[in-house]
């Protein structure tokens, strides 16, 4: 067997080529993995070799073979012409923007959006001269009149950061190509395993590595993917920010993406479990997980997704704020802390009726995001049933 990768690994199906891409032992003395390199200054032969920057790598913050590694197998898995990686995923919306806008620009920014990407847009954006308009996400090719002269980017995130609305990513970006508008997509729950963004008309995709990739709850990174048509602007911009990220964090996201496949697929089958029994339960009024056929953006979801991942929300039936309390805060094994996509179970009451502004978001009762960790999926049900009990007693109690 060659040492070298083998050659042109699109012929391979995606578990094959995560395997094989961004790795080369050939290069490692024959081991398997690309290491950590460590490094600010690069070494030249000659002041003339220094001059012409004639090298692989020319400077630290500009991509180790550490870097390179996660950058091309990001890039085999997304089918971009090129990924750039940023020190979270915050970081790599950021860059992603600042790739695409400039003063005077119109950002058309979906109003479901991950909250600090709308911090970033109401602060950073409006004071460097954006101007952003939030959308309906539902909205679709009815986008277009939202258009302006002036609208230079779309951003979308689909499903929706807690509330997972679908939304029609080919539509809108049909109409934003033709009106010269670069797109971007927050595709950080279905990973390119299970959307796969440039295919479906998304010129940049933002991937937090910090979740899925990385799958243990133990490093911050973002990714971001570009076709052929955005792929020298984001380099560009990204070189200009220096936004490197740490290499001990793109090793272990490496790590981590060698087996994402397989940790998806899990987490996947067990979310949609206990989606299906939450479903069920009387203390749920609504469960807000695309791949269950009662959600309305279920259609879309399965025209363009091959797959859904752990994360889900449900909305209870109206209780008080204590009841609410005595399930979420006796839980033995579901953590209560932001982010996910580690093997860990999550749980998290949400409200984002108070900052939304292109559309109300009226859930009928209090509603709580969870993930679904790799734990055995009965002592999840036994957890949240001795929660559920904790809840009826409560509402007992307050009536
Ligand atoms: C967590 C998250 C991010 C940000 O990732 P960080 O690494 O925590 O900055 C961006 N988008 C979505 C949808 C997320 O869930």
């Amino acid at each position: 067997m060659s040492l070298s990768p083998p050659k042109d690994l699109s012929r391979f199906g995606p578990r094959t080529r995560l395997v094989h891409a961004g790795r080369n032992p050939a290069e490692q003395h024959g081991f398997v993995n690309t290491p950590i390199y460590r490094g600010s200054t690069v070494l030249y032969p000659t002041a003339d070799d220094y001059v012409n920057r004639r090298a692989r790598f020319t400077y630290g913050t500009k991509g180790t073979p550490t870097t390179e590694a996660l950058e091309t197998a990001w890039s085999e898995l997304a089918g971009a012409a090129g990924t750039i990686l940023a020190p979270s995923g915050l970081a790599a919306i950021t860059v992603a923007l600042m790739s695409c806008l400039k003063a005077g620009d119109h950002l058309l920014m979906v109003d479901s959006v991950y909250r600090p990407t709308r911090s970033f847009c109401d602060g950073v954006l409006r004071n460097f001269g954006v101007e952003t308009t939030y959308y309906d996400p539902l909205i679709g090719a009815g986008i277009e009149a939202l258009f302006r002269d002036s609208t230079a980017a779309v951003f979308t995130e689909a499903p929706g950061s807690q509330t997972f609305e679908m939304q029609d990513v080919p539509a809108i970006a049909e109409v934003a190509h033709r009106r010269g508008a670069t797109v971007l997509m927050d595709n950080t729950w279905a990973t390119p395993l299970f959307f796969q963004p440039h295919a479906h008309g998304v010129d940049l995709t933002i991937d937090a590595s910090t979740k899925y990739c990385s799958g243990a709850s133990d490093l911050l990174l973002g990714s971001v993917s570009a076709n052929e048509r955005a792929w020298p602007a984001l380099r560009r911009t990204f070189d200009s920010f220096s936004m490197c990220a740490g290499p001990e964090d793109v090793f272990l996201a490496l790590r981590g993406l060698r087996s994402m496949p397989l940790r998806l697929r899990e987490h996947e089958r067990q979310a949609l479990e206990m989606a299906r029994w939450l479903e069920a339960r009387p203390e749920v009024e609504r469960v807000l997980h695309p791949a269950l056929p009662s959600f309305p953006g279920h259609e879309i979801w399965k025209r363009d997704f091959s797959g859904s991942s752990g994360l889900f929300s449900i909305v209870l039936k109206p209780a008080p704020q204590e009841a609410v309390a005595a399930m979420v805060d006796h839980l033995e094994l579901f953590g209560i802390g932001s982010s996910w996509g580690g093997f860990e179970s999550l749980i998290t009451p949400f409200d984002c009726t108070p900052y939304r502004t292109a559309t109300e978001w009226r859930p009928q009762g209090p509603a709580l995001r969870l993930h679904i960790g790799l734990e055995d999926v009965e002592d999840l049900k036994r957890d949240l049933e001795a929660g559920f009990a904790r809840l009826r007693s409560a509402c007992v109690r307050a009536a």
